[in-house]
């Protein structure tokens, strides 16, 4: 009697790893036989109908936005389109992330919600003294009640990893030491990321929140974990997380090899055989997904206390906003409002008025429905000590260096009088990169 809703949630798990041959494997050890068989047969039926319907229903219609197909040149991309007329100054959509992150050197001082990335009061604030080691703190009962299923627990405490209804194995002593260490290391290292680089956390809470999700799923009656109100349509009844998030974008990174340890480790000690899902191929693609989707969150004015960069600019994490990401407090990733592509003379811009890490997508110019909307990735308004061919060359530099593409915005076009020297030095990376995403994106389906 339980075969079904069991082959279901196994079949879900699978969907969390778009490369399931692994997991296949596991299951095929461990899961009774007429439960794989079930998983067998789901997976063949859902392939064709979950890749071509995917854009008919996302973004949900509410929010006044859809994706299509246009092409640049000669290359097919995905837009964000308007589906209705807006005036400037007003607020196209409102989207929570799917997955966000305070800044490294912010995290340890306590002042910003580990959740929502919201300002609190020290004295106001909700520490979580279940993990010494990484010092999460809360805006607020909601903010913990979200984090903690979500991913606080699975990465950084001792706590059961997942809900008393689903069978562990015995928690040993030993064990639970391994688990401490291995979120001990997980959390210094982060923590001495002297720049940025929230990537590697992104992607660890990204993971951690699909598995906490499909794990759920497995008692009886329950959807899943709560998430927050109304960030589009991730993990609904129609597509899980995996489905957004294979579609998205990426850059090509070769992540440290120390990185990719201390994260299977905390994930191995946490529920065994969870690392041998995460290979070195997924965990780059996740991490340059993250590096090419993320946004960078700031409100009230931006902060400007950030050092300067001590590693090679090519090597610094970017993060989409219009002041540039030295002044962010930190990270977020979004389903629909990855869409948005660059422009110099942007149409939209990012604003994050609630105060904390929901994004409002703002018109700067009055818009009509069939538009497609364009926010800058990259701080484009012209510095006082810069000639407009100085400020050319800044951005398209940093969008290269960054998103690896050369800008065919209009603004470049006008402002450019020659082709310039930075054009040839990373027009050999640019090409690549933009071959990639066409072989990616005419084919649609899982990686
Ligand atoms: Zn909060
Ligand atoms: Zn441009």
């Amino acid at each position: 009697m339980f075969i079904l809703p069991a082959a279901l949630a196994f079949y879900r798990a699978l969907r969390v790893y778009p490369s399931p041959v692994e997991l296949m494997m596991i299951y095929q050890k461990t899961v009774p036989e007429p439960i794989f068989k079930i998983v067998i047969e789901l997976t063949n039926l859902d392939v064709k109908d979950r890749v071509e319907g995917y854009y008919n229903k996302f973004p949900p219609q509410s929010l006044g936005v859809k994706v299509e197909t246009r092409m640049v040149g000669d290359i097919s991309k995905k837009a964000l389109v308007l589906t209705k007329d807006v005036q400037v100054g007003e607020v196209i959509y409102k989207e929570f992330p799917i997955v966000g992150a305070l800044d490294s050197d912010l995290q340890p001082k306590g002042l910003y919600c580990t959740q929502c990335l919201r300002e609190v009061e020290p004295s106001m604030s909700i520490k979580s003294p279940e993990s010494p080691v990484y010092e999460a703190v809360y805006c607020s009962q909601a903010c913990q009640s979200l984090a903690k299923p979500q991913h606080h627990n699975l990465l950084f405490t001792l706590e059961r990893p997942l809900p008393p209804q689903i069978p562990l194995d015995e928690i040993t002593p030993e064990k639970l030491e391994a688990r401490r260490k291995a979120h001990t290391q997980f959390a210094d290292y982060l923590k001495n990321q002297a720049y940025g680089h929230s990537a590697p956390l992104l992607v660890a809470r990204f993971i951690a929140r699909q598995v906490a999700s499909e794990m759920n799923k497995l008692i009886p009656g329950s959807s899943g974990i709560p998430s927050s109100q109304d960030y589009a349509g991730a993990d609904d009844e129609e597509y899980l997380l995996a489905d957004h998030i294979e579609r998205l974008r990426y850059v090509e990174i070769t992540p440290p090899q120390e990185e990719l340890k201390l994260i299977t480790a905390v994930l191995d000690t946490v529920l065994p055989g969870l690392d041998s899902l995460v290979t070195e191929e997924r965990y780059s693609t996740l991490l340059g997904k993250m590096a090419y989707n993320a946004f960078g969150v700031y409100y009230d004015g931006a902060r400007d206390d950030k050092p300067a960069p001590t590693a090679r600019p090519e090597d610094i994490e970017r993060t989409r906003t219009p002041m540039g990401t030295s002044r962010q407090i930190g990270s977020a990733v979004y389903t629909v409002s990855s869409y948005l592509a660059h422009s110099c003379d942007p149409n939209a811009r990012p604003s994050f008025n609630a105060g904390n890490s929901q994004l409002h997508l703002i018109a700067n110019r009055d818009l009509k429905a069939g538009e497609e909307l364009t926010v800058a990735y990259v701080d484009v308004a012209q510095r006082q000590d810069e000639s407009v061919e100085e400020c050319r060359r800044r951005r398209r530099m940093e969008l290269a260096r960054g998103w690896k593409f050369a800008c065919p915005c209009e603004r470049c076009e006008r402002e450019g009088t020659t082709v310039g020297s930075e054009d040839e030095e990373n027009i050999g990376d640019e090409s690549r990169v933009e071959k990639n995403m066409q072989r990616f994106e005419s084919n649609e389906g899982p990686l």
